[in-house]
């Protein structure tokens, strides 16, 4: 089967659940059809680097109360990743550390043709005005010593902080910067629904490329929607660059079950080179980033992409199988409706906490657990599930009919 036909399977099967039940409907599909249009015009990537090296999480020098980036450590990735034949570096104004310590491994280290760096702009921390915005694109340059930026992103519109942009007049403004050479490519990294993904590509046909989180885990997720907003990405023919492939980390680490499937079909692959692959397979990739934190990740990942081809029919079963396994796992059904939320006295962060806690059940992972609750709900300005006064007003509109007072107490006693 062409990877065009899997991603056409893939798109046609309904979520069974808040993971997908996806399964091979190949049988079903004629030959050569396409389910996305846009599928059929011309793919021109903006980059050539299909690795890039995610500059999130880079590592930290040991025994330090400081948690300063060990910069010794990310030249010898950097030194690898270019010897590799990959050039993509993506780091952001809001990555502590991040810009200051790119520009000692890899600027001041290399010809500037020889490589592409991405940064983003947040307008929607603690800016007031345009100005302060503006500012974060001069400390950009300043850290980064990079003197123009190949790859710059409005970064993570989606809800409340799309406006600031668009108050801001930051696109426009953003355009200037291109006429003049100081950035090569605009776009934009997005966390939110497909619909909201759709609204943007409609007012700003300037964004040439758009940054997705896309990963087999949450490819049907109702609050990640993967799928979802890769086939808008898709049908309006924007570049993507993947962002989280292996969902923070999680899946370097998947349920047992999940792994179980993975070792028999290739007992030396690595659990995260699955999730990288699976996404760098997808028609109209880019960039898949993938955050590495030490030389050994790095090794990995290089060992599988570098000349990476797509993967073979088998090992696209493989996947669907893994994810199969990982819908078995029982979780919250909440769909990310919200309903609840229109009801809710208390403002309670209820279907933030139900993923948090899906992804505890998942993969057993508290301190990633505890990270997605801060996310979703006290950082969107809701309350914490321990604060429900069990009012029952969220259960009468439930579609799903979640016992959520009795789900939320659980919550409270696990994630805190
Ligand atoms: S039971 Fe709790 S979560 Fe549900 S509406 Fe009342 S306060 Fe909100
Ligand atoms: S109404 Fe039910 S399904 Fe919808 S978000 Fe709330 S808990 Fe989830």
């Amino acid at each position: 089967m062409k990877r065009r036909d899997f991603i056409k399977n893939a798109l046609t099967v309904a979520a069974l659940s808040p993971l997908a039940k996806l399964s091979a409907q190949e049988s079903n599909n004629k030959k050569g059809e396409t389910m996305i249009s846009s599928e059929k015009s011309k793919f021109e990537p903006l980059s050539k680097s299909l690795l890039g090296f995610g500059l999130m999480r880079l590592p930290r020098v040991k025994d330090t109360k400081t948690d300063e980036i060990d910069v010794e450590q990310t030249k010898q990735m950097v030194d690898a990743f270019l010897e590799a034949g990959f050039t993509y570096f993506d780091t952001a104004w809001a990555y502590p550390g991040s810009e200051d310590a790119i520009r000692q491994a890899l600027v001041e280290r290399y010809p500037r043709e020889k490589f592409q760096l991405a940064t983003k702009n947040a307008a929607w921390i603690g800016c007031k005005t345009k100005e302060d915005a503006i500012a974060q694109f001069e400390t950009s340059l300043k850290r980064t010593g990079a003197g123009y930026i190949d790859f710059y992103l409005l970064h993570n519109l989606g809800e409340s902080r799309t406006k600031f942009f668009e108050d801001f007049d930051l696109w426009n403004w953003a355009k200037e910067l291109k006429a003049k050479g100081l950035i090569k490519h605009l776009g934009f990294s997005f966390h939110s629904t497909a619909e909201e993904l759709e609204e943007i590509f409609k007012a700003h046909p300037e964004a040439e490329f758009v940054q997705l989180q896309l990963n087999y885990a949450d490819w049907e997720s109702p609050s990640i929607q993967s799928r979802k907003i890769y086939e808008v990405a898709r049908k309006y023919n924007k570049p993507i660059i993947v962002m989280e492939p292996v969902k923070g980390g999680l899946l370097a680490n998947p349920p047992q079950s999940v792994k179980d499937v993975f070792q028999k079909a290739d007992p030396k692959a690595s659990f995260a080179s699955w999730a990288i692959r699976y996404v760098a397979d997808l028609e109209g990739v880019m960039v898949v980033l993938s955050g590495m934190s030490n030389i050994e990740q790095m090794k990995d990942n290089l060992s599988y992409m570098k000349g990476f081809k797509g993967l073979t029919d088998e090992q696209r079963k493989t996947i669907m199988t893994a994810r199969q396994e990982m819908a078995k796992i029982p979780l919250i059904p909440c769909t990310t409706c919200n309903y609840c939320a229109k009801v809710c006295p208390m403002d309670i962060g209820i279907s933030g906490s139900f993923t948090a806690m899906n992804i505890y059940t998942l993969y057993n992972n508290l301190d990633q657990a505890k990270h997605q609750e801060g996310w979703l709900v006290s950082m969107h300005g809701k309350k914490k599930a321990a604060e429900c006064v069990k009012c029952g007003a969220c259960e009468r509109v439930c579609p799903q009919h979640i016992k959520i007072r009795e789900e939320l107490e659980k919550i409270a006693k696990t994630l805190g």
